[in-house]
Formats: structure tokens, C-alpha cells, sequence
């Protein structure tokens, strides 16, 4: 399949140009490295933003999920590849390769809307755990859980949205947090305490087995109690830690190490275009209102590329 578009990165810029180009009908694609959309707004979930149009206040994990929905009415047009990392990229005649660590995707054009980076899964700091084969830190195939005793761990909205759709197809799924209170939305909080074993405040201390884990330790963070539960699959959903982009990857000039690009989100290489944290520009403001505006001119601009007839607006 060839793209007209492949989109690296589901933050602000990434996630509004993806809706932004299935409402413009670009055959389009996001990629995105970690197991979480939002970008830097997983870092801040819980503070306040004031500067966004609209909204006197809103929460960050609120807006990246906003964010997400507005872009979810058109999952089907333009498919959301998480896990997916860009790696590198090949230029031919009329269309790029993109390197990915899940294969290759050939598109006419892209649009790097990556920030100042990667986010990565934080890792259980348990060393023996990294070789483990049944220690997940993204779920691709749900079936693969079938019948088997999983345990879930996080505070977040990834563990228990994770905990709560493993619950009609594992044998058993409990839930650990650190502490009492989840940061998940309450609503699912409270489903998860009435469907699921859920286990506060705990920690993971250790794993038995070798190959694979067939137990999990943890340590109660008040009584110091030490409980052992028998796994079949243990799920990590700590958040994500940031990466920083090597630049020189996207065969693109570079100002002030970030990403040099024409009022119309250009870069210097015919066919990419730039939007975001990554980009510099005379004035440039690392924001998401100017993130999500530049995301807008960037699809309008690649519209431009495919249909200069077209007369550029966006659904309103
Ligand atoms: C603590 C903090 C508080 C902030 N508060 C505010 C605020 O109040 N108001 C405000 O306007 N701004 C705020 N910001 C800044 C704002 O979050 C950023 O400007 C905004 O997130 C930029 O969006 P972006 O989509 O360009 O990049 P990012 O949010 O960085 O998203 C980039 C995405 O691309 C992915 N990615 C990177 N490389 C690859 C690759 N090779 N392959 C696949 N995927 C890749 C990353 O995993 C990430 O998900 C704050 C930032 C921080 C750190």
C-alpha cells in the first residue's frame, strides 16, 4: 500500500493533524512510538493548563484525551500504529520508505510531528525481568491473554481501560497500584474495584522464574507485608519516559537543533513537512495552541501538494 501521508507522532500535533487530514480525505496513517497517545501531556497529567482557546482551564490528561476522541471519529480513514517507532528514512523518485521497527510503510509524503522526542515505556526496575517473555509493556494481540491469570500494574487510565477489557477474556486479572488513589478516570476506577481483584498499596519488588515469570512479589508500601501472586502474564503500564530525536534522520535542515520549515510547515526536503516541538521558525513558541495551528497549515499546505485546485477548508 502507498500513503500520501504517514504521520510520526500522536502528540497534540500529531493526533489534530490526523483528523485534520481524514477530513481533508488524505490517505494517511500516524505512527507513534509509544503505547500512548498525548505526547508530552502523559508527563503532566494532572496539571492544569490555562492557555488553551476555549477552556479558562483543563486538565492535560483531559485534553490529550479530547484530543484522541475528536481524532477516533476517523480511526478508519487514518489507522493509529502505536508501538511503532520511526527509524529512519530512504528518498526515491516519487515516494519515501520509512523505516519503522514494525516494518516499512511507503508514502509520498510526511509530516514529522515527533516533539523533542521519543516517550518509551518505564520499565519494572526489576534487571532480571527485562528477559523475561511474558512481562508486556504494550498488548497488540488480546487473545494471546486467553485463560490465563494476568496481573495488571499501574495507576494510570492505560492499566485499568487494560484491566477492565482483559476481564471477559483471561482466566483472572488483578490489579496493582503503589498507592490507594488511582490518577484512571473514576468512573473505571470504581468498575474495576467492583469486577476485578484490585491490590493497594503495592509494589512489584521481584519475579520468580526464568525464562519466563511465573510469580510476581510485592511489598505492601505501609505494612511492608510481602504477598506473592501466580502469573501467567504480568502487563507494566507505568507511563512512558522522553527519548530525545536525533534530527539528522529526517534528511531535513536543522536550525538551532530543531527543524527548519517555511510559514507553511516546509521542510527543506521536497514532500516533508514539520510541526510541533520539533520545528524552528523566526517566533516559533513551544505551545500546543501553536502546535495545533501548525498542524492545520501543514495539512492544508499537503493538500495543496495533492489537489492544488482545491480550495482549502476544513470541515466547519
Ligand atoms: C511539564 C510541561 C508542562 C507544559 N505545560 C504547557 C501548558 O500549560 N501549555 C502549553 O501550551 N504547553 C505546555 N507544554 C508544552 C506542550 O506540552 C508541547 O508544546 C506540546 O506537547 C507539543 O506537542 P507536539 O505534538 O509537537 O510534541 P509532543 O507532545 O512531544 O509529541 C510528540 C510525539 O511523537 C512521538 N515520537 C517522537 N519520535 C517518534 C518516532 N521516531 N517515531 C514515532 N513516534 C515518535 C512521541 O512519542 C510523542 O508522543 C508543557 C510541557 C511540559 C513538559
Amino acid at each position: 500500500m502507498i500513503y500520501d501521508l504517514v504521520i510520526i507522532g500522536a502528540g497534540p500535533a500529531g493526533l489534530y493533524a490526523a483528523t485534520c487530514a481524514a477530513m481533508n480525505k488524505i490517505k494517511s496513517v500516524i505512527i507513534e512510538s509509544s503505547s500512548e497517545y498525548g505526547g508530552q501531556l502523559t508527563l503532566y497529567r494532572e496539571k492544569t493548563i490555562y492557555d488553551m482557546p476555549g477552556f479558562a482551564r483543563i486538565n492535560a490528561n483531559d485534553l490529550a484525551n479530547n484530543l484522541y476522541l475528536q481524532y477516533k471519529e476517523y480511526e478508519d480513514e487514518v489507522p493509529l500504529h502505536m508501538n511503532t517507532q520511526a527509524t529512519g528514512l530512504e528518498e526515491h523518485d516519487d515516494h519515501y520508505v520509512l523505516h519503522t521497527n514494525q516494518g516499512l510503510f511507503i508514502t509520498k509524503t510526511i509530516l514529522l510531528a515527533n516533539g523533542g522526542g521519543m516517550f518509551q515505556p518505564k520499565k519494572l526496575e526489576i534487571p532480571k525481568a527485562d528477559f523475561m517473555d511474558n512481562i508486556h509493556y504494550f498488548i497488540k494481540d488480546t487473545t494471546q491473554f486467553k485463560g490465563k491469570d494476568v496481573v495488571v500494574l499501574g495507576g494510570g487510565d492505560s492499566a485499568v481501560d487494560w484491566a477492565l477489557t482483559l476481564i471477559d477474556i483471561a482466566k483472572s486479572v488483578t490489579l496493582v497500584h503503589r498507592r490507594n488513589d488511582f490518577r484512571a478516570h473514576q468512573h473505571n476506577v470504581d468498575d474495576a474495584r467492583k469486577r476485578l481483584n484490585v491490590l493497594t498499596p503495592y509494589v512489584a519488588k521481584d519475579v520468580d522464574g526464568e525464562e519466563s515469570a511465573s510469580g510476581l512479589i510485592l511489598e505492601n508500601t505501609e505494612t511492608k507485608e510481602v504477598v506473592t501472586l501466580q502469573t501467567d502474564a504480568i502487563l507494566v503500564f507505568y507511563g512512558v519516559t522522553p527519548v530525545k530525536s536525533k534530527m539528522d534522520q529526517w534528511l531535513v535542515d536543522i536550525k538551532d537543533n530543531s527543524i527548519l520549515v517555511t510559514p507553511n510547515m516546509q521542510t527543506s526536503r521536497h514532500g516533508i513537512y514539520a510541526v510541533g516541538n520539533s520545528v524552528f521558525y523566526e517566533g516559533k513558541l513551544r505551545m500546543i495552541v501553536t502546535a495545533l495551528g501548525e498542524a492545520a497549515t501543514a495539512i492544508g499546505a499537503i493538500t495543496k501538494f495533492f489537489y492544488p485546485e482545491k480550495t482549502l477548508t476544513y470541515k466547519h
